[in-house]
């Protein structure tokens, strides 16, 4: 891989164009605007001054890392892409429209993958110009610090698809595994029940924003509290997520809880729209319940 297109410019896309930049491949990045884009890459410079202020990262290196990202307005640039990498909002239909426009300067060896949380591989691969090349390639937030990336196959994916997502991954500095095609793969499974289920446990009144925090953080050695988690991951992603295990499986143990529904219906997404379970407009965030 030489040439990465990332069509989302979010904390995801952001993190990804990064972490690529930052292994020397060039990015070519895109959002609904190429404002929205250049956005992204200049959040992107905001961490990089904060890891050179911290010695954590030369001027130059973080220059060149950055000289690497190409903000764009269309897909068009991506034509000489070997890899696009989907990280666009979690709602099905957004996705479908980008395979289907992406796709027709998707080149001819091209991988198309996803960064979806939740929604079935195999599904969007038929929505895309050719399913041996399209896979999930999920990474976790934040890129550049975690080093973990699930690679999965729909039931189209070609075997050399899923071995250069492989390489891909472990050109990265990342640890890859291999997940099923199921909702959530293996590590959202997981972790995104139990965090709604922390939010069915504060709407229930059963403990405060703090005091599940403190439980989960000191009681299960967890490096956060699930609600910070949370407003971490962006509350509209975990619905969306949650609503995605719901209706794919049909099992009532996974809608969302009410409280969570509650929150995004009033915008409250977590630290990227700086209120969620907690307030982040002072210098230390606030429980908000
Ligand atoms: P985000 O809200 O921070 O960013 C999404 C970006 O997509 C926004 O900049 C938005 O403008 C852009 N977008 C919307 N429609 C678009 C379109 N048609 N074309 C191009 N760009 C478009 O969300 P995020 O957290 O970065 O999530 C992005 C994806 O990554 C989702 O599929 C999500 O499930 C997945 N994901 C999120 C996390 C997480 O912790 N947040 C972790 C792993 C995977």
């Amino acid at each position: 891989m030489q040439t990465v297109g990332i069509i989302g410019a979010g904390i995801m896309g952001s993190g990804i164009a990064q972490t690529v930049a930052g292994k020397g491949m060039d990015v070519i990045l895109t959002d609904i605007s190429l404002e929205n884009a250049e956005k992204g890459k200049a959040g992107i410079g905001k961490g990089l001054a904060k890891l050179v202020a911290r010695d954590k990262l030369t001027q130059a290196d973080a220059d060149a890392l950055l000289a690497r990202i190409a903000p764009v307005a269309d897909y068009s640039a991506m034509s000489g892409c070997d890899l696009i990498i989907e990280a666009a909002t979690e709602r099905e239909e957004i996705k479908l429209r980008i395979f289907e426009a992406a796709g027709k300067v998707l080149g001819e060896t091209a991988i198309m993958a996803s960064n979806t949380s939740s929604i079935p591989i195999t599904r969007m691969a038929a929505g895309s110009p050719d399913p041996a090349r399209f896979c999930g390639l999920h990474f976790f937030n934040p890129v550049p610090v975690m080093g973990l990336v699930e690679v999965i196959p729909g039931l189209a994916t070609a075997p050399d698809t899923v071995d250069r997502m492989k390489a891909f991954g472990e050109k990265l500095g990342k640890t890859v595994v291999l997940a099923g095609d199921e909702p959530g793969f293996v590590v959202n499974r997981i972790l995104c029940p139990m965090v709604n289920e922390a939010i069915f446990v504060l709407g229930a009144g059963i403990g405060s924003v703090e005091d599940i925090d403190a439980g989960c953080r000191i009681g299960l050695n967890h490096p956060m509290g699930p609600l910070t988690l949370a407003d971490f991951v962006g509350l509209d992603t975990l619905y969306q997520i949650m609503k995605v295990f719901h209706s794919t499986t049909g099992d009532p143990k996974y809608r969302p809880a009410p409280l969570l529904q509650k929150y995004v219906e009033a915008g409250w997404y977590g630290r990227k729209t700086g209120r969620g379970f907690y307030d982040y407009s002072g210098e230390k965030p606030v429980p908000t319940r």
